[in-house]
C-alpha cells in the first residue's frame, strides 16, 4: 500500500527505509503487531480487527523488553487509522505496526538501545487456506519458553523458532507445524493458537504453555461462551491431539482454519467439525461487520 508510517510522519512507502546497521536487524531487538483490516459487507468502508487489543499486547511486549516508545496506547491507535484512512484500502488488508531498535549500536544491550515505530500495510487475503482443511505435523523444533523469549510477547528476534518449524513442515509437504513445550505438551502453531474439540468440550492451551496470548483465541473463547460451548483452557498431549474429534488454528493470519490431519492422523471425520463450523461463521461474520453484539471490536477507518 502507498503509505507507511516512518520516524513521526506518513510518508510514501518506498522512502520508509533503515540502514543496514541498525541494531534491530544485527539481533532482532524488536516487538511487532499483526492486525488485520476488512470490507465491511455491502458498504464501500473498512474496519479494523481489535485495533486497541493488538496495541495492548505492543505495549506489553515492549514492557517485557524493559523498553518504551514515546507514544501512548491512544495515540498509535490514533496514527494506525490515520494511516489507514491515506490508504485507502479497496481490498483486506494487514497492518503491522513495529517498534524496533533504531541505534547504530554493536551491542545487544537493551538498556542502551532506543526504539522507534513505524508501520505498513499490505492487501491481505488468506493466509492459510481456510477451507481445504489444513495438514500439519508437530515439529521437532521445541516452542521458545518464557525464561529463553518469551513468547508471551511478539518480540521479532524469537520468529526464528516460527520460521524453522514452519519451513521445514512446508518442505515435508504439510501445511504447518504445531510446536510443543520444553515437557512435550502442545504450545501452538508457527503463527496461530491450537484449538480441538473433545466430547463436546473446545480446549485450547493455556497461556502458560509459552503461547503468544492470541487476540483471536481470546476472542474464539468469548465466542464460545456466547454459544454456550464448553471452554476449558489446559494442557494438551501430543497424542491427544490425533484422536480429537475437531482441531483449528486461530490467528490474525490463520483467521479460524480448520485441521484435517496432525502427523498423517485424520482428526475426527477429516471433515470440518460441527463446533469449528459453529464458531467459524459466527466469526467471519463479525468481521464482516454483520454481527452488532460485537461491533465494539471493529474500528472504522
Ligand atoms: N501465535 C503466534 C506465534 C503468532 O505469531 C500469532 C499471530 N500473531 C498467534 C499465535 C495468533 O495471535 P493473534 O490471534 O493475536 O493474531
Amino acid at each position: 500500500m502507498p503509505f507507511a508510517y516512518f520516524q513521526g510522519k506518513i510518508i510514501p512507502a518506498e522512502l520508509a527505509k533503515v540502514s543496514i546497521m541498525t541494531n534491530a536487524l544485527q539481533y532482532g531487538n524488536a516487538v511487532f503487531a499483526g492486525i488485520r483490516g476488512y470490507q465491511t459487507s455491502g458498504k464501500k468502508s473498512s474496519h479494523i480487527f481489535r485495533l486497541a487489543d493488538h496495541y495492548s499486547r505492543f505495549l506489553n511486549s515492549l514492557k517485557i523488553l524493559n523498553t518504551k516508545i514515546p507514544y501512548n496506547h491512544a495515540k498509535l491507535v490514533e496514527v494506525t487509522l490515520e494511516l489507514a484512512k491515506k490508504n485507502n484500502a479497496k481490498t483486506d488488508f494487514y497492518i503491522r505496526p513495529i517498534a524496533y531498535a533504531a541505534n547504530f549500536e554493536l551491542s545487544p544491550d537493551l538498556s542502551r538501545l532506543t526504539f522507534d515505530f513505524a508501520i505498513y500495510m499490505i492487501p491481505l487475503g488468506e493466509y492459510l487456506p481456510i477451507h481445504k482443511g489444513l495438514k500439519l505435523m508437530i515439529s521437532s523444533w521445541t516452542r521458545i519458553n518464557d525464561n529463553m523469549i518469551p513468547s508471551r510477547a511478539k518480540i521479532t528476534g524469537g520468529y526464528i523458532n516460527s520460521s524453522l518449524a514452519k519451513a521445514d513442515a512446508v518442505n515435508l509437504g504439510f501445511d504447518d507445524a504445531l510446536m510443543m513445550t520444553q515437557d512435550g505438551h502442545i504450545a501452538e502453531g508457527s503463527a496461530a493458537n491450537f484449538f480441538m474439540v473433545r466430547d463436546g468440550v473446545l480446549i485450547t492451551s493455556p497461556r502458560s504453555a509459552d503461547i503468544l496470548e492470541g487476540i483471536t483465541r481470546r476472542s474464539i473463547i468469548q465466542l464460545a461462551q456466547d454459544l454456550s460451548i464448553p471452554i476449558s483452557e489446559r494442557m494438551i498431549d501430543r497424542t491427544e491431539s490425533y484422536i480429537a474429534d475437531e482441531a483449528f488454528l486461530s490467528g490474525t493470519g490463520a483467521q479460524l482454519a480448520w485441521i484435517a490431519s496432525i502427523d498423517s492422523r485424520t482428526i475426527g471425520t477429516g471433515k470440518m467439525g460441527p463446533v469449528t463450523g459453529k464458531l467459524q461463521k459466527l466469526f467471519f461474520s463479525i468481521v464482516r461487520g454483520n454481527e452488532r453484539k460485537y461491533s465494539s471490536w471493529l474500528s472504522k477507518v
